[in-house]
């Protein structure tokens, strides 16, 4: 009988390059559990695996080798444009700002806003011309909303029981574009939590329903928002949210763009079209984040990035070092008035100073912004694993397993509830981040909660406290899984 070599660190998969899953058969033969394509060097056999993998011989002749080379560009080049009309596809299937305009601003009048709601903007400081203005509205829990609404409106979903929803709950905080149209919301969590030590714990997640809120431009934007009018055509105001920028552009009387996490470089189109005409970014930053040496990192990026749009760059500075100043969007009349403009090279000298370590102070200007790193990562050495979750069979490992004729044979292990992740967030200061998950709690309800990331860090124990806490439930016999699932969220969801 043959004798079986799994894919290892040591004898990675000539076909798909990968550790795991996949297994070698002889010198010459392999089979491979995730390509349907022969890479140089190799041809697809006839012959299946049980599961239908294919095997991979290694050509006997390298002769045709160039040949294969060129195939093999041609191939590429087709995967890259498939690609590419899959995105045109996506695209095609979202709606533009043009015609998500007349449908929020319905949603909008539809929802309506709570008393509550009402007043916590108003005690934000927002005058009631302007709640209005904004279009924000309440969104109830499982919110019904009328057939009308298209399920490619993001935040729009079919309900298991077959009507439309609105996802979350909370006050939509809506985004308005620089031709005026409404583009998208952000809902602003109001779960208040009393157990939570941090009462400042703001959540803002995009809506999503059936569909995302990425905008069909570029690379799939967010939507920005815009705010006030500049008492100087020439200069604009930029800061991290979508509230906040509402707010400041109010007390400040100026001209205001914001970002969720301050990622206006992630939708070019939309600030070029928001800075037409400008000429000065006046760059408002959040109390705390220069000694913060991601916020710091972040905002060397933006100024970049505005730089190479051919502005000016400059940051409001009214001395807020630390986290427990005002934001722009709190700012006393003192504080108004005492507003200094610093050019990039003093706020990062001032941001230079205040960071303790060495490496921190020396960031790259071109170095790429950290994403979040697992703590810990999967051990490589044990059998391959695949995560999946749903609500009916809840989150399940997947293995494959040797059996005594020497197949591989498919595994499953329950781990616990459903559990996944909706987004990467960072709160309102920029500096806490965590994932949002949503599982299945103990009474068979949909829980939303933020794990901060804080607790991932060390054995992540913390971590499962904290899901423990609110509901989940799991099989104690499979934590480690869990937190290798866990740790995994950590770094592959995107930010949204
Ligand atoms: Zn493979």
């Amino acid at each position: 009988m043959t004798k079986l070599i799994k894919s290892s660190q040591k004898n990675p998969c000539p076909i798909c390059k990968k550790e795991d899953w996949c297994y070698q058969l002889s010198p010459s033969l392999w089979c491979c559990k995730r390509s349907d394509e022969a890479p140089l060097g190799f041809h697809r056999t006839t012959k299946q695996d049980r599961d239908g993998a294919y095997y991979y011989a290694v050509d006997d002749d390298p002769s045709d080798w160039e040949f294969k080379k060129e195939e093999w560009a041609k191939k590429e080049a087709q995967r890259k444009l498939d690609r590419v009309e899959s995105q045109q596809q996506e695209f095609s299937t979202q709606l533009t700002s043009a015609q998500r305009d007349p449908l929020i601003r319905s949603l909008s009048q539809d929802c309506g806003l709570i008393r509550e709601h009402y007043q916590m903007l108003s005690n934000r400081g927002l005058p009631d011309e302007q709640i209005k203005g904004r279009l924000f509205f309440s969104i109830e829990q499982f919110q019904k909303v009328g057939e009308h609404y298209p399920l490619n409106l993001p935040g729009v979903y079919r309900s298991p029981f077959g009507d439309r929803q609105l996802k979350g709950k909370g006050i939509a905080i809506v985004t308005i574009d620089a031709d005026g149209l409404a583009t998208g919301w952000q809902v602003m969590n109001d779960d208040p939590r009393p157990t939570e030590p941090d009462v400042d714990f703001c959540k803002y997640y995009w809506a999503k329903g059936n569909k995302s809120s990425h905008l069909p431009i570029g690379d799939g934007e967010l939507p920005i928002q815009t705010s006030g009018t500049a008492s100087n055509p020439d200069t604009i105001w930029e800061c991290e949210g979508l509230l906040k920028p509402v707010i400041a552009s109010d007390l400040i009387g100026e001209r205001f763009i914001g970002a969720a996490g301050g990622l206006f470089r992630s939708s070019p189109i939309q600030v070029k079209a928001a800075l037409k005409d400008v000429q000065t970014v006046i760059i408002a930053v959040d109390a705390g984040d220069v000694v913060n040496h991601h916020r710091v990192r972040h905002w060397r990026l933006e100024t970049e990035f505005l730089k190479s749009l051919g502005l000016e760059v400059l940051f409001a500075w009214w001395g807020q070092i630390n986290k427990t100043e005002n934001d722009i969007d709190e700012l006393t009349p003192d504080e108004c008035s005492s507003i200094e403009y610093l050019t990039p090279d003093r706020l990062f000298a001032i941001a230079n100073s205040q960071l303790p370590e060495k490496e921190d102070r020396l960031v790259s200007e071109t170095e790429p912004e950290p994403e979040p790193e697992p703590e810990k990562a999967l051990d490589n050495n044990n059998p391959p694993v695949k995560f999946s979750s749903n609500y009916q069979d809840g989150l399940i490992l997947h293995t494959v397993e040797k059996q005594d004729d020497g197949t591989f044979q498919p595994q499953q292990q329950r781990i616990g509830n459903h559990l996944e992740a909706s987004a990467y967030v960072e709160n309102t200061e920029g500096a806490e981040t965590g994932v949002l998950v949503k599982f299945r709690n103990q009474r068979g309800k949909t829980s939303q909660v933020l794990i901060p990331r804080i607790t991932l860090a060390g054995d992540g124990l913390e971590a499962l406290r904290f899901l423990v806490d609110r509901g989940y439930h799991y099989s104690r016999k499979q934590k480690g899984l869990l937190l290798d699932y866990l740790f995994g969220l950590g770094c592959e969801v995107v930010r949204v």
